[in-house]
């Protein structure tokens, strides 16, 4: 687990990261999202004492890193990939750091092959792509087989099907009980990477939330129900499931679609007054569109154009969110 308490770090006037407090839990994915100068890369620097916070503390099973004999074998990080000497080659860049950390030189082997860089691992890195860079740096993050493990932006220069592996590996890491920390600004690889979500914008933090409950949440998510019992329904709704924070419409003579309640709500009521339904589903906001709502207040930079990739809405049948 990682724990950030009261985490803040101030460059001059400028205040990177402003008084984050949460715990990265162990047994899933966190996500860290927020747009460009947020101060995700910040905060990851402080966990690993490369930047010295200006209050507050960031703790990896409740020690600093700075405390840890031999940090590689319980946090593996990914930040710059391209910081290794470019005449060295991948294997050499690897047994430095095994050698320098009392790791075994078979473990070195081991992570080359698991990172798909065992044909080329004698090259010397300046002829690597960044895609090949993002691999050693992952293969350098497995080495001492941590069991947190932070990766800054890992799919950048990855082609699709190094962006798939880099969602396989972390989501076995996390399965195999393994912190994974990773930010990306890449919703829609997000959405189908991360268990959990840690959003900032301007340093603060601005949610903490499994990624199910930021989408169920989220004004364009909605129930849609189709009956034959429109007016019933709707009285119903009206009547016994009316608040503030629930919009019932219905869109067409035959459907109702209300936001602000589960399909198990909506479906249990309809139950229970003998209503017939349909079709019963939940319509779920895409990350992006959720994630769009809750930092609308806090872009600092305008980009003038969308860097998200994916848009539309994700349909799931039946009652799940
Ligand atoms: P992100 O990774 O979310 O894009 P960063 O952590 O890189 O954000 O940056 C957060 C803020 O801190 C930005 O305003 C950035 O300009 C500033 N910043 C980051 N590193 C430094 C530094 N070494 N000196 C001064 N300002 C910095
Ligand atoms: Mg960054």
């Amino acid at each position: 687990m990682i724990t950030l308490r009261e985490l803040t770090k101030r460059y001059g006037d400028t205040v990177a990261v402003d008084g984050l407090t949460l715990d990265i839990k162990a047994g899933q994915v966190t996500g860290f999202l927020g747009p460009n100068g947020a101060g995700k890369s910040t905060t990851m620097r402080m966990i690993l004492d490369l930047d010295h916070p200006s209050e507050g503390e960031a703790l990896i099973d409740g020690r600093p890193y700075s405390s840890m004999r031999h940090p590689i074998r319980e946090v593996g990080a990914l930040l710059d990939a391209k910081a290794l000497h470019p005449a060295r080659s991948a294997r050499s860049h690897l047994v430095a750091q095994a050698r320098s950390n009392r790791i075994p030189l078979r473990r070195v082997d081991e992570v080359l092959e698991t990172v798909g860089l065992a044909k080329v691992a004698r090259r010397s890195a300046g002829a690597f792509s960044l895609g090949m860079y993002q691999r050693l740096g992952v293969a350098s993050a497995l080495l001492g087989d941590p069991e947190v493990l932070i990766f800054d932006e890992p799919v950048n220069g990855l082609d699709p099907d190094g962006v798939r592996w880099v969602r396989e590996l972390v989501r076995s890491l996390a399965a195999e009980g393994r912190t994974v920390f990773l930010s990306s600004h890449l919703m829609s690889e997000m959405q189908l990477t991360a268990d959990h979500l840690v959003i900032i914008g301007r340093g603060k933090l601005l949610a903490d939330t499994p990624m199910a409950d930021l989408l169920a949440n989220s004004s364009l998510s909605s129930v849609r129900v189709r009956t034959p019992d429109v007016a019933d329904l709707r009285t119903l709704i009206d009547r016994l499931l009316k608040d503030d924070d629930v919009t019932v419409e219905s869109p067409a003579a035959d459907e109702v679609v209300v936001k602000g309640r589960s399909a198990e709500q909506v479906g249990d009521l309809a139950h229970r007054l003998g209503l017939r339904l349909h079709e019963l589903r939940t319509v779920s906001a895409s990350l992006e569109q959720a994630y769009m709502e809750l930092t609308a207040q806090s872009v600092e930079y305008e980009t003038g154009h969308t860097v998200f990739g994916g848009t539309g809405s994700k349909e799931t049948q039946g009652a799940e969110a």
